[in-house]
């Protein structure tokens, strides 16, 4: 079933994705096998209602596959192809082939943080990010969650966090903070770390994992656990490899969609297939192939460490996501009332798609940030707001 997302999409595709013929394409085909397997012992589609069980399933799904060949040491293009094999199966999948957020603490970590907790999230534990706030995440720059210097050189920080994906799955979040200075940073807070508190909310797609608020009360962040380097260029190394994997997933299962459909109207009782019907299957396939293209050359501008590929992953993010997402909408119409079921996975596939037009950049910010980008408009940086009064009483770590 998942090498139908080999065989059907990107074989066609394959010598302009990867002409230097770097992708391993037999683990690739490997990666289709593994997991047709693993689903079907932990199928992680919507027969469960969101919580524990479900998101138990999409766990044992990435320990399985970490053992059966492990991830990390594939380049990001397998990983971006991987992944739009995923999506293909559940966009829930999304965090299934490598180390996700983790990679922050892969590339930015100091050598002691990477230590304590690369070993574990190669084995499969999982990494949240914590940037979104109350206020809005279109305006990181004005984050609000703050720290104060602890007497161990460490910190303490303070704030609240909105929307928080793997809320009570991940292992560790990235927790994105102004410092003492102003400046935007980030560190590797254990979960397990007294002071924080999570407040689900149920979503209504993306459900796979659970998301909601979580509040951070004199959290103790230690020096070693504050990655090296400005919060704002982290974010942007980040999210220029980050979210072609993303859209890739989503683009993964819009295809799904597409093949169901056309495979349903393929084996209708009807005389011939109404113009209509043949029109948006033509474009469906055009569009979901050519915004592929796109996030893989996203991809390949992020590996090459080009200027403007955090542009490129944002407008890509952008269209491709847009594009899963009205295909997706327009090809459901063509089998009836059957793809409105909640049980069926092209209802799934939407809610999911629906979450992704928000989760890991909202789409009119992300084009608005290209187009300046091509207005030649510079990012304007506020000055940070004084609505920190920790800061200014510098409260020093009482329990030391
Ligand atoms: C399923 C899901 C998973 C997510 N996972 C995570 C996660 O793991 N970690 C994380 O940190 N975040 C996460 N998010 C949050 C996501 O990144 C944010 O939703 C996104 O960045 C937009 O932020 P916001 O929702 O606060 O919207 P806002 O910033 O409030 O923006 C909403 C709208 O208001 C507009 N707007 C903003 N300012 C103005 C203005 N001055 N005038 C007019 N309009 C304005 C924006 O352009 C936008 O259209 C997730 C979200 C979803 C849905």
């Amino acid at each position: 079933m998942s090498s139908a997302a080999i065989g059907l999409w990107l074989h066609p595709l394959r010598q302009v994705l990867d002409p230097n013929a770097t992708v391993n394409w037999q683990r690739l085909r490997r990666l289709a096998a593994e997991l047709d397997d693993v689903l079907t012992t932990y199928p992680v589609g919507s027969d469960l209602p969101p919580g524990p069980e479900r998101s138990h399933r999409l766990r044992q799904v990435r320990r399985v596959l970490v053992a059966d060949g492990g991830f990390g040491d594939e380049p990001p293009l397998w990983q971006l192809l991987a992944q739009f094999v995923c999506g293909y199966r559940d966009v829930d999948l999304r965090d299934a082939t490598g180390l996700g957020h983790g990679r922050l603490v892969a590339r930015h970590a100091t050598p002691t943080a990477r230590g304590r907790w690369l070993p574990r999230l190669l084995a499969g534990e999982l990494a949240g990010i914590a940037i979104t706030e109350p206020h809005g995440g279109t305006r990181v720059t004005e984050t609000r969650t703050y720290a104060v210097p602890a007497r161990d050189g460490g910190l303490l920080l303070s704030g609240r966090k909105c929307w928080i994906s793997r809320l009570t799955e991940a292992a560790a979040f990235v927790v994105f903070f102004r410092d003492w200075h102003g400046r935007l940073a980030a560190a590797v807070v254990d979960a397990a770390t007294s002071g924080l508190r999570r407040t689900p909310v149920a979503p209504s797609g993306l459900a796979g994992w659970s998301w909601g608020a979580l509040d951070l009360d004199q959290v103790r962040v230690r020096p070693d656990e504050i990655l090296c380097g400005d919060g704002m260029a982290l974010l942007r190394e980040h999210f220029a490899t980050y979210r072609p994997w993303v859209t890739a997933t989503a683009l993964g299962g819009a295809a799904a969609v597409f093949d169901i459909v056309t495979t349903t109207l393929a084996a209708r009782d009807v005389d011939r297939i109404r113009d209509n019907a043949l029109i948006t299957i033509g474009r469906a396939h055009a569009q979901l192939a050519t915004a592929l293209l796109g996030c893989a050359v996203a991809e390949h501008l992020a590996e090459q460490g080009d200027q403007h590929a955090n542009m490129w992953a944002a407008a890509t993010k952008a269209h491709g996501v847009d594009v899963a997402d009205h295909t997706a909408a327009e090809l459901a119409l063509l089998v009836g009332a059957a793809g409105f079921r909640a049980d069926s996975p092209i209802a799934k596939t939407r809610r999911d798609l629906a979450g992704l037009l928000f989760a890991d950049g909202i789409h009119d910010s992300l084009y608005r940030s290209a187009g300046r980008h091509h207005a030649g408009m510079p990012v304007a940086v506020p000055a940070p707001r004084d609505n920190t009064p920790a800061i200014h009483n510098a409260k020093v770590d009482a329990a030391d």
